[in-house]
């Protein structure tokens, strides 16, 4: 029994050293918003719209599409609306809206948010996800508010899972990377940000509620925000 708490409190549990963090940097996607949106836009929602605009098996629809994510990952591409609205010859960013009802926030998301505005942290989003698909998600969710700056990686011409990316974001928006925390779902964009320096950097146990969580060994991983809230009072150390 005593063996199963240690177990998942040393999993779960770990608290970033908040005295030493002045900049939290938040991914959007997946991290403060369900991953269960854009999952069900790509692999549910388009196929069947392609498939009836190319007159073709749903099947035949989905190994189309899914040929093509995998040429574009791992590139600014594949989170460009303007790169698929040209490939795919359909309005994404209009699809999109036809099911913004699933765009949905992480659980204790505000919470933090206010929490580290209350602490005077600088808080950042930075995302890759397309200017046109950020624009729809701050409307939907109203979490724009609670940020010093918003960046989509189009600005940079950069996905933030590239080299450079993050020594390029330095000089849009300064920050010093050993006491900056990133909170990303993705682990090829915290490889990346390791390799440039950024000293504390978090995942997501489950970053689409309505599928199997996902296991990072190289960095700890948050299921709930409220365990990483900052106490009350926090000693800065500088
Ligand atoms: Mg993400």
């Amino acid at each position: 029994m005593m063996q199963t708490i240690i177990e998942s409190q040393s999993c779960d549990h770990k608290m970033p050293p908040w005295p030493d963090i002045d900049t939290v940097m938040f991914d959007m996607d997946g991290t403060l918003l369900d991953l269960h949106f854009d999952n069900y836009f790509w692999q549910h929602f388009l196929p069947r719209v392609w498939s009836e605009h190319k007159h073709i098996e749903l099947s035949i629809a989905i190994d189309e599409l899914n040929k093509m994510f995998q040429d574009a990952k791992g590139s600014l591409n594949w989170y460009c609306l303007d790169f698929w609205a040209d490939k795919l010859q359909l309005n994404i960013a209009m699809l999109k809206t036809e099911v913004k009802h699933k765009i949905a926030i992480r659980p204790n998301v505000i919470n933090l948010l206010t929490n580290l505005r209350r602490h005077d942290k600088s808080i950042l989003l930075i995302t890759n996800a397309h200017p046109k698909s950020l624009q729809l998600k701050l409307e939907q969710t109203g979490i724009g508010d609670y940020f010093d700056n918003i960046i989509s990686s189009h600005t940079l011409r950069l996905a933030k899972e590239n080299h450079g990316f993050w020594a390029k974001l330095e000089k849009l928006e300064p920050y010093n990377p050993q006491r900056t925390l990133l909170i990303d779902d993705s682990v090829s964009v915290l490889q990346q940000a390791a390799r440039e320096g950024i000293k504390h950097l978090y995942g997501i146990v489950q970053p689409d509620s309505q599928r199997q969580p996902i296991l990072i060994e190289e960095y700890p991983q948050i299921s709930d925000f409220e365990h990483i809230m900052p106490p009350q009072h926090i000693e800065e150390s500088k």
